[in-house]
């Protein structure tokens, strides 16, 4: 188990935070090689209760070495805010706990509000996003017109490279949105604040992890998202604009030659999805607000209410193949103890027929859920510590689980706290 990866496979929001603060405890490093500060892990441990964006799961760990590799999207605004609030709560990261590369890309103050003025210009076709600024951020990072954070120990350098992006982003900012657009000093002092806040901690990151793996050290690899947000195999258009898979763990990191051993894929008993875009197995009404408040399903970022399903089996197990999982961690197996008998959607009925294969995604608009059953446990699990004193039908439907998704399921999570978990 020298090198892992815990990722989503789902719609995100399936609770890896929680996974990887446990899991830290076997590791030496940990790195976020993908996405922004645009979803939240939560974390509960010994040390209180976490909403994290962009930090590394890993920062509670004493002795931990966390990395925001070059996948990921920089904003040292949000970075910093995160890093004052773990201090008020007693964590202090030190740049020896935190190594940020050079050759990350920085999220600036226009790919935030060019963001919002597209959502804005889509009206009611809007993506659901989280005006975080990373879809611009990506964008711009791929036609090569992004500042990198190791630009900030060259100054004279980094004015004139901002010079010229700012030439480029006014012209969209005013011509096509008719906003007001930037001007070099106040950018300026947006790097005066934040770029210096940050600059200590940004290193030759690359050269920290081939040292830490050449010395055998433990890395884990922390994905942002699910499976079916990755840009390239997610449910285009409604997904997120980086690799959300674990295959892309050793190339956002800084670690390109890296081989995954394990890959623990997160999911969770029931369906969530925050945003726009076809989720086949959702429900409406009173037995989706039941499960909701249930499962407090509101996102850690945005505190919109999530949209919630029974389990979808389709698109799990898509999600488990496209992740490649070695292993999966069921969460949140303890809030469906108040149902009589748990629903799972085992099946798609597209155009009259039935399938269980997740279909291409312009199809996904027609799809309807084809439900089964399974009887329910109707007790509080959440104390439960043991495979064997999970009731028998939790057991049962873990097990079906295993089965229907061709993957076994190494732990079961019965609840947010570290120790909440069920190990088989
Ligand atoms: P992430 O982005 O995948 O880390 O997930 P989030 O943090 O957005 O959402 C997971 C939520 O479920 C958090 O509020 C966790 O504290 C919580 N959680 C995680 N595992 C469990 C569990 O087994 N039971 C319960 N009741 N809550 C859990």
């Amino acid at each position: 188990m020298a090198n892992c990866a815990i990722v989503g496979i789902n719609w995100g929001d399936e609770g890896k935070g929680r996974m990887v603060d446990l899991l830290t405890e076997k590791y030496d490093v940990v790195v976020r090689y993908q996405g922004g500060g645009n979803a939240g892990h939560t974390v509960v441990n010994d040390r209180g209760k976490f909403a994290l964006h962009l930090l590394p799961s890993g920062i509670f760990r004493e002795g931990v070495v966390n990395v925001l590799g070059n996948g990921v999207a920089l904003d040292c605004e949000n970075l910093w805010t995160e890093l004052k609030d773990v201090r008020s709560k007693g964590v202090e990261v030190t740049p020896e706990a935190l190594k940020i590369s050079e050759r990350a890309s920085l999220l600036l103050p226009w790919h935030r509000e060019l963001d919002a003025l597209e959502e804005t210009r889509l009206k009611d076709k809007k993506f659901g996003s989280t005006r975080q600024g990373i879809a611009p951020f990506y964008a711009d990072k791929y036609q090569k017109k992004t500042i990198l954070a190791g630009e900030l120990f060259y100054p004279d350098r980094l004015k004139v490279h901002l010079t010229d992006l700012l030439e480029w982003k006014n012209l969209t900012l005013r011509q096509v949105y008719g906003a007001k657009g930037y001007s070099i000093e106040e950018l300026l002092d947006w790097f005066g604040t934040y770029g210096e806040k940050i600059k200590p901690y940004v290193c030759d990151a690359a050269a920290f992890l081939r040292d830490a793996a050449e010395k055998g050290k433990r890395i884990l690899f922390e994905a942002q998202l699910g499976a079916l947000r990755d840009l390239d195999y997610g449910i285009h258009p409604y997904t997120t604009s980086s690799n959300a898979l674990a295959s892309y763990a050793p190339v956002g990191s800084g670690l390109p030659s890296a081989k995954i051993d394990t890959v623990v894929g997160v999911v969770k008993a029931y369906s969530t999805c925050v945003g726009e875009g076809p989720f086949v197995c959702e429900w409406f009404g009173e037995r989706a607000e039941r499960l909701r408040s249930a499962g407090a399903e509101y996102g850690a970022k945005t505190g919109r209410p999530r949209r919630v399903g029974p389990i979808d089996l389709p698109a799990t197990r898509y999600g488990v193949r496209v992740q490649g999982a070695t292993t999966l961690a069921l969460t949140k197996l303890d809030v469906l103890g108040y149902m009589e008998e748990i629903p799972v959607c085992a099946r798609y009925r597209i155009r009259g027929r039935e399938t269980e294969e997740f279909p291409f995604p312009a199809l996904l608009d027609e799809a309807e859920p084809v439900e089964e059953v399974l009887e329910g446990w109707q007790c509080d699990v959440s104390g439960v510590r043991t495979w064997k004193d999970l009731p028998q039908a939790a057991r049962k439907y873990v097990e079906y689980l295993e089965t229907a998704l061709g993957c076994p399921i190494g732990y079961v999570s019965v609840g947010p706290e570290r120790d909440a978990i069920i190990l088989r």
